[in-house]
């Protein structure tokens, strides 16, 4: 039996099944202080029997670095407790088993390359829109892990000419993908969420094009085939339309392999993070 956790910054997904295909459990836990959370994502772990290997995808930063010392340890993150916990090593020691880790969006990325190999796709991209934007690459089937792994949700998509006044509240960047186009970053200028306003808002129009102005970054910096889109924001009525068209547009016919090139929703729903988590598991065990 192999075991997941989809940690992220609001909840924990924890989940176990004999392969990736099949979840046969899963639970849910709030995310509490790491002592709190991890021990009760433990103890549920306990309750489902014996497990041989556990998957974790995590919310970041994190040090995937094999080599480091602080691997398997979320570094960095602004969320109050978790700067610095070793959550890889604390089931380590808790369970017994041997962890795969890596970030929520390259297990998710995994999960969403493996649901597309019947169509041949070997390169994708998963971007998730929602409370952050964050996303996961694999190429050739292998999840991207550089200097540390992918921040898609910080790079910087020039500015909408109907949106040149509004500053970004990303606290590192202002006006990055994240501070521009997240949920809060549409709360913040227009008081609502992307679904709650009318469809023949500017909004729609601008956040399209700076999720396609990534998806064209995408294409043409790693040649990816694919860019799945989840998330919250990601659900909004009519949205997935408007980034493929305004993908389409970007692209203005020029891109090589143009036509193999796609944007789509997650094949797999909210279940690409906890079955990119068993396949880390599948994979360390
Ligand atoms: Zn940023």
């Amino acid at each position: 039996m192999l075991g997941a956790i989809e940690a992220g910054g609001t909840k924990f997904v924890l989940a176990v099944g004999p392969s990736p295909d099949e979840i046969t459990a899963r639970h849910t836990i709030p995310t509490r202080a790491p002592e709190t959370t991890l021990a009760e994502a433990a103890a549920w772990f306990d309750a489902q029997g014996r497990i041989t290997a556990l998957g974790i995808g995590s919310f970041g930063p994190v040090d995937l670095d094999p080599a480091s010392l602080g691997w398997g340890r979320i570094t960095n993150t602004p969320k109050a407790g978790w700067a610095d916990c070793d959550i890889a090593g604390f089931f380590i020691d808790r369970l017994g088993v041997l962890v795969g880790f890596d970030t929520d969006v390259n297990a998710a990325a995994l999960a969403e390359y493996r649901a597309a190999q019947g169509e041949g796709c070997r390169s994708l991209a998963y971007l998730t829109i929602g409370t952050g934007i964050g996303g996961g690459l694999v190429l050739d089937g292998q999840p991207v892990h550089g200097a540390a792994h992918p921040e898609l949700g910080h790079i910087y998509p020039r500015r909408h000419p109907l949106d040149a006044d509004f500053a970004g509240i990303c606290p590192h960047h202002g006006d990055c993908l994240e501070g521009l186009a997240s949920g809060p970053a549409i709360h913040a200028r227009w008081g609502a969420s992307l679904s709650g306003l009318s469809q023949d808002h500017p909004a729609h129009a601008i956040i399209a094009d700076y999720v396609a102005q990534a998806c064209h970054t995408l294409f043409a910096s790693l040649a990816v085939e694919r860019v799945v889109i989840g998330g919250g924001v990601a659900q909004t009525p009519g949205l997935a339309a408007r980034i493929a068209a305004r993908t389409a547009q970007l692209g203005a016919d020029y891109l090589p392999g143009g036509q193999r090139h796609r944007v789509t929703a997650p094949r797999l729903g909210d279940d690409a993070g906890i079955t990119g988590a068993l396949m880390l598991a599948a994979a360390a065990r």
